[in-house]
């Protein structure tokens, strides 16, 4: 933007034409720069998909809100800014607004979520409240999932966590005696792989929750990672934990071990993706990359 501009600098034109003439190219040079620009991943998301949004503007503080709630705009460089925003399998397909507000704007983008088909399972179990869990240990996963460090640790396409073939896909949707369950979706990717195989970090971050398996009775031994700006991976029914609260990893280093500690029915990784509180679907993140 600013090499665009340069041939207009304001001392060039004082130069070369009569001042009345001279102050009104001015004004219009400073409009140029003044243009809130947006723009989006996609005006067609599907269901599960991280809608990233760049904002450039010389407002300091521009916001950006999706329906009622507000989304957190990170500086890129310069007077660029992104945020993302998670959507799931809860959200009706549909049009959405999503709206900027800067330099004294407000400007509106029509979004259009797509619907997409998730598999269903049909359980013949009913579907517990889960009333007798104790509830430190959702307090705990509640608190992780709400975290929104300002840093942004992540770099390039996330890493398979680890191997093993994926036995149960994100977004996945339940059936219990019968019984739709309107709150429930596969929070994850679930890859098969036997107890001991290493589960590594999809991408660099802080640990920011480590779970015991004698207290987290649901989600077994598990590991969160904070991978900045709202990004957190969280890692479940593992069977060793590798690493401790408030370390440092790199993109590749081993964690923790596959296992099936928890309500799990044999050993398997869960590896939830939350975006801003929300659990996404990983596999845009492992492919393309969210930059
Ligand atoms: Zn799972």
């Amino acid at each position: 933007m600013t090499q665009n501009i340069a041939p207009f600098s304001p001392n060039a034109l004082l130069r070369s034409f009569p001042a009345f003439f001279c102050s009104a190219l001015i004004l219009g040079w400073t409009g140029l720069v003044q243009a809130l620009t947006v723009q989006v991943s996609s005006t067609r998301p599907q269901q599960g998909d991280t809608i990233v949004v760049w904002v450039e503007t010389t407002d300091p503080a521009p916001v950006l809100k999706w329906g009622q709630k507000n989304y957190p705009l990170f500086p890129v460089q310069g007077q660029k800014f992104r945020a993302m925003i998670p959507t799931t399998p809860l959200d009706a397909a549909g049009s959405y607004t999503l709206s900027v507000q800067g330099e004294g704007q407000e400007r509106p983008y029509a979004i259009a979520l797509q619907k997409r088909s998730f598999s269903t399972q049909y359980l013949s179990i009913p579907l517990s409240d889960d009333e007798d869990v104790d509830p430190y240990e959702f307090d705990r996963v509640d608190a992780f999932k709400q975290l929104v460090s300002p840093q942004k640790f992540w770099s390039g396409t996330f890493l398979r966590p680890t191997s093993g073939e994926v036995s149960t896909p994100y977004g996945v949707r339940r059936y219990y005696a019968g019984e739709f369950a309107e709150d429930y979706y596969h929070r994850g990717v679930d890859y098969a792989a036997e107890t001991g195989t290493p589960v590594v970090a999809p991408a660099a971050g802080r640990v920011a929750l480590i779970g015991r398996a004698d207290r987290f009775v649901v989600h077994g031994n598990t590991v969160g990672l904070d991978h900045g700006q709202g990004v957190l991976s969280i890692f479940l029914h593992l069977s060793r934990i590798d690493v401790q609260e408030g370390q440092f990893v790199q993109a590749g280093q081993v964690i923790g071990r596959v296992g099936s500690t928890g309500a799990s029915t044999g050993p398997h990784l869960h590896w939830g993706l939350y975006v801003n509180g929300q659990a996404v679907d990983p596999v845009p993140w492992r492919y393309d990359g969210i930059k």
